[in-house]
């Protein structure tokens, strides 16, 4: 299998099309979160009037981070290229879906998704969960393990592996998780040049 042969391609979006802002940390302490839990999980787990409030802050907070947004080495690159090559594109991510748009169109990515191909935390369940990947190939009409999940972390990885897709790992220098994928690249610029 070459990553070039395949044509459906899926993006997470913090950290891997742009440069990571998010202080997961910051988050955690303003919003009375213990530093082990996942933010998402949590909030999911609180009785609704104390889970409203944290998701307003939270979606606030992430709206300020999705204006400035800058892209990420060669993710502008990737992204053109593989559209040029006529390719399905979509992004999952556990960001929301209003601010996915807000995100992308602050990159200059604005017209390279189709906006029901943009799964946020409210569209699929937050990965590490297969979900999102399984209603996009449903949606694109293919088996999942024609899908490439492009991500930054192990959740995206894990994703892609439960999902069946091949999941690439950027933006490190180097591959923490080699039990996960064998596939990464340094940025979307050498996985550009990777796929020729
Ligand atoms: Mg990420």
């Amino acid at each position: 299998m070459t990553l070039a042969a395949l044509r459906h391609w899926v993006f997470d979006m913090d950290g891997t099309l742009t440069i990571a802002v998010h202080d997961f940390a910051a988050i955690r302490r303003a919003l009375d979160i213990p530093a082990d839990d996942d933010i998402l999980h949590h909030l999911a787990a609180l009785p609704a009037e104390q889970a409203a409030p944290k998701r307003a802050w939270l979606l606030e907070h992430e709206r300020e981070l999705a204006y400035a947004a800058r892209p990420a080495p060669g993710a502008l690159e990737l992204v053109h290229a593989l559209r040029e090559r006529g390719c399905r594109l979509g992004v999952l991510t556990r960001n929301a879906h209003e601010l996915a748009l807000v995100t992308l169109q602050a990159l200059g990515l604005g017209d390279c998704f189709v906006p029901e191909d943009i799964l946020g935390r409210d569209e699929a369940p937050p990965k590490p969960h297969p979900g999102g990947l399984l209603k996009l190939a449903e949606r694109w009409g293919v088996e999942p393990g024609a899908l490439v999940m492009v991500g930054d972390y192990r959740f995206d990885l894990e994703c892609a592996r439960a999902a069946g897709a091949q999941g690439v790992l950027v933006n490190l220098p180097d591959n923490p998780w080699p039990e996960l994928t064998e596939w990464h690249a340094r940025d979307c610029a050498a996985l550009l040049a990777q796929l020729g």
